[in-house]
């Protein structure tokens, strides 16, 4: 497979090439998470809903994450808590149950499983962090254990770290099998999805909007911009408020009994350094490992599959010889504070951003939030609408984090 996401291969597969409508109530530009959890939220309220994707549906981070269902968001929760307030900490600390209901209601074929998430301590430092997250979020009420080396080392089959944090609440999909998955129940709930048919314009037409693409146009009473990372020249405010990182992804071949000891209890695992590491098994036995930076080389050769290797050498010695089938990197936005987004850029047009390599969760709760809003029943938005604010030396800051990425993947 050389340069190739994984899931394309293994997720079911799912092809969206409906007629655009020409007049709707809400078109939705972008079909990741966001963009199909509004679209099913707003067909199932009785609006009338046109997607349009510029590629493949999941063609941006929905369909290359690792897959990762996590509670919480990036920032720790006590942290989290005093900038966004209890109801949003909350609001997230349930987010996978919202994502494994929805699986499991529209019957996604997705590789789910919920046996929880793996925080693993890189170094006593990141122990102490983990012991400052588990503290937080046992005096919330949370199911999360602190396990001690030899409980990582039961549960992730390895001796690389000397403790971690088990968060049951958490658990792990093939992303674009569960992206592909909200695209059917979309459509069956009404949604109308059309791939490669890139959005070239936007522009208001008295009360709405006129929504144009190479051969034609769409008019609608709302625009939700759901292009999040990959956010280009359609609006150029969008991209000015986050710093574009990127985050790349080895898979071995499928390995069987070879690595049962891995991660036996199929918990997806991330590190706690500063330029993190993921580790998960897909349903075929593959392992999948994941740093921060651009993918270099291929699965076969070059910096990243020598990292890869690297990796492996320290973590599972007995691995090390592996084949390497798929490689590949995408692009995460990342905020200075961290946090999420949910942009009004003009009257009925809304760009949620900035989910800080936390999208699962936040594209899922922020489609159903912006449907419930557009169909004029669904309570509060989880965050506040804000208009565009740019990022001070935004490119410069995306450059450090993917150099600093570099020069690790070299160590
Ligand atoms: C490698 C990687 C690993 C990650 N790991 C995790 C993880 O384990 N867990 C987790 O929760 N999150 C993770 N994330 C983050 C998560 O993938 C994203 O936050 C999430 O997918 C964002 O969803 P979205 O729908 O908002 O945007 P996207 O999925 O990026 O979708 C945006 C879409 O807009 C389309 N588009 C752009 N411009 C146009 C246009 N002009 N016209 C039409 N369409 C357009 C793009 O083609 C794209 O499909 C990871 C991200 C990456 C890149």
């Amino acid at each position: 497979m050389g340069n190739a996401v994984l899931w394309r291969k293994t997720a079911e597969a799912g092809r969206f090439a409906g007629e655009v409508a020409s007049r709707c109530d809400v078109v939705v530009v972008g079909g990741g998470y966001t963009g199909l959890a509004t679209a099913l939220f707003a067909a199932e309220a009785g609006l009338s809903v046109q997607v349009l994707e510029a590629g493949e549906i999941g063609a941006g981070g929905s369909g290359r994450n690792v897959g990762l269902v996590n509670a919480g968001l990036w920032l720790p929760p006590a942290e989290l808590e005093a900038a966004a307030g209890r109801a949003f900490l909350d609001l997230f600390a349930d987010a996978p149950g919202l994502v494994f209901e929805l699986i499991e209601k529209h019957q996604i074929r997705c590789e789910a499983t919920r046996e929880g998430t793996l925080h693993a301590a890189h170094s006593a430092g990141g122990l102490e962090g983990l012991r400052g997250r588990h503290a937080a979020w046992t005096a919330r009420g949370a199911p999360v254990e602190m396990l001690g080396a030899e409980e990582m080392y039961a549960a992730a089959g390895c001796r690389a770290f000397p403790g971690g944090l088990l968060d049951r609440r958490a658990g792990t999909v093939n992303p674009l099998g569960y992206a592909r998955g909200l695209a059917w129940a979309a459509t069956a709930a009404g949604a109308a999805i059309s791939e490669g048919v890139p959005v070239t314009g936007l522009r208001r037409d008295g009360a709405g909007w006129v929504v144009s693409f190479d051969g034609g146009a769409a008019q609608a009473g709302a625009v939700v911009l759901a292009t999040n990372a990959y956010s280009a020249e359609l609006r150029p405010e969008v991209a000015r408020c986050f710093s574009v990182i990127h985050y790349q992804q080895l898979a071995t071949e499928p390995l069987g009994a070879a690595a049962a000891h891995v991660l036996p209890g199929r918990q997806g695992l991330w590190d706690t350094g500063l330029v993190m590491k993921s580790l998960r098994k897909d349903a075929a036995g593959r392992l999948v490992l994941g740093t921060m930076g651009r993918l270099e080389g291929t699965a076969e050769a070059g910096a990243s599959v020598d990292w890869a290797r690297r990796v492996l050498r320290k973590w599972y010695p007995e691995l090390a010889e592996v084949r390497f089938e798929a490689a590949w990197d995408g692009q995460i936005a990342m905020t200075p504070d961290h946090l999420p987004r949910i942009l009004q850029l003009d009257e009925g047009l809304y760009c949620p951003v900035g989910y800080n390599g936390r999208g699962v969760t936040t594209g899922t709760v922020f489609g159903r939030a912006l449907a419930g809003m557009l169909a004029g029943g669904g309570g509060a938005l989880p965050l506040p609408l804000t208009g565009p604010e740019a990022v001070a030396f935004r490119g410069l800051r995306g450059k450090v984090v993917d150099w600093a990425a570099a020069v690790t993947l070299r160590l």
